[in-house]
């Protein structure tokens, strides 16, 4: 054997296609290269709650800490029960996970392979691709309009081959919204051995007139998986925990591939007392609702446009900035002097939108140090309002 081999070469090609995830930028991370105070860092990154943690669901974690040398609850009964009495699902439809990325990828496992195909939109979710490329299919990436899905052209790029078609609503970074009338007209086109994800990772940050009665379409679509987050609204991150919802015997399929443990005990407990956390919800929305107008309303006085989201997270435009508009890669910059002044948001340049960044909305004075420093940097004068 030649002295040059390494395991790496052996890998699947697929897999070594792969180009790695990229999270948000830490904040003791910028601290350590920057040489500056975490305290005075403001991480609008990922899409994280800036209320922080329920206090249910801190008292929940604070009771069950004595817990922590026994193996969590393999079937996540308690978790299940609260979302089952919430939802109005039977305790077999609900699979759990670490985090909805989870879920997502027990989906690609359970029903990718090579020689299949998954179906997504441009300037979707990143796992969406990551997921299935792990698992050898082919991803099938559909041009997108107006930066939103084109359901048209998606229900048109469904092969023979495709096991499964990925739907982010609202979407992740663009935050567009689809309307559940042509959801609905989706399920029914799509043939029904293709496995349709619809991810509502931001679901709750949608007014009632808008949310997608997706729960009540399992019962007709025995392909549908609905997927949800507890690291969004419910401000439990860095907990890792989610769910899918299917007819049984789809949520069956996934709890093969799922790993035995895959939820702590910590994350089981606290979004059991989350979920019934209405009030911290209402809370979570309220500040979302005023901090994406207190932003979107700062970046258009400095002549900025964004794309109007339905997330916890706005696409601002900077790469259209005169100064900006030779470099290949337009938004880097800015974010590169963002981050010198001590706020962190997201380029998504790995998403096909190079000439934007993507911004969560913050508290008050979170969204107003970024608009400052944004204003900085590009030394646009507001225009009064
Ligand atoms: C944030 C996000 C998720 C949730 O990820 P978790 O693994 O649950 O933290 C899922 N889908 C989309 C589109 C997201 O933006």
């Amino acid at each position: 054997m030649p002295a040059a081999m390494n395991p790496c070469d052996f890998a699947p090609d697929y897999i070594r296609a792969i180009a790695p995830y990229q999270p948000g930028k830490p904040i003791a991370e910028l601290a350590r290269e920057m040489g500056l105070n975490e305290a005075d860092i403001v991480k609008l990154a990922s899409n994280e709650n800036p209320l922080g943690i329920s206090p249910k669901a801190r008292a929940a974690i604070a009771a069950a800490i004595d817990e922590l040398a026994l193996y969590p609850d393999g079937n996540g009964f308690e978790l299940k029960s609260a979302i089952a009495r919430k939802l109005g699902v039977a305790l077999d439809q609900i699979v759990l996970g670490n985090g909805s990325n989870d879920v997502l990828e027990l989906v690609a496992r359970a029903f990718l392979a090579p020689a299949t195909s998954a179906v997504y939109s441009q300037h979707a979710f990143a796992v969406y691709p990551l997921a299935t490329q792990a698992t050898g299919a082919r991803g099938i990436e559909v041009p997108a309009l107006d930066f939103g899905h084109d359901l048209a052209a998606m229900r048109a790029a469904i092969r023979e081959d495709t096991r499964v078609v990925f739907i982010a609503n609202p979407n992740n970074p663009t935050g567009t919204l689809l309307e559940a009338d042509a959801l609905y007209a989706f399920l029914h086109a799509v043939p029904r051995q293709v496995v349709v994800v619809l991810d509502e990772a931001y679901g709750e940050f949608l007014d009632a007139d808008r949310q997608a009665p997706a729960v009540a379409w399992l019962a007709e679509f025995p392909n549908l998986v609905l997927t949800r987050t507890f690291s969004k609204a419910y401000g439990l991150a860095g907990l890792r925990v989610g769910f899918a919802l299917a007819q049984a015997d789809l949520a069956g399929m996934l709890n093969r591939v799922r790993q035995p443990f895959n939820v702590n005990s910590l994350a089981l407990c606290a979004a059991a007392a989350a979920l019934n956390d209405t009030a911290f919800i209402a809370e979570s929305k309220r500040v979302n609702d005023a901090g994406m107008a207190q932003l979107t309303q700062g970046v258009q006085a400095m002549g900025l446009d964004f794309i109007p989201s339905f997330g916890n997270f706005v696409c601002v435009k900077v790469g259209s900035v005169e100064s900006q508009a030779k470099r290949e890669n337009p938004a880097a910059s800015v974010f590169q002097a963002l981050l010198k002044r001590g706020v962190i948001v997201r380029p998504v340049g790995n998403y096909g939108m190079p000439d934007y960044l993507r911004v969560s909305i913050g508290l008050p004075e979170q969204n107003a140090r970024f608009l400052a420093a944004l204003g900085e940097i590009l030394n646009a004068t507001p225009r009064p309002a």
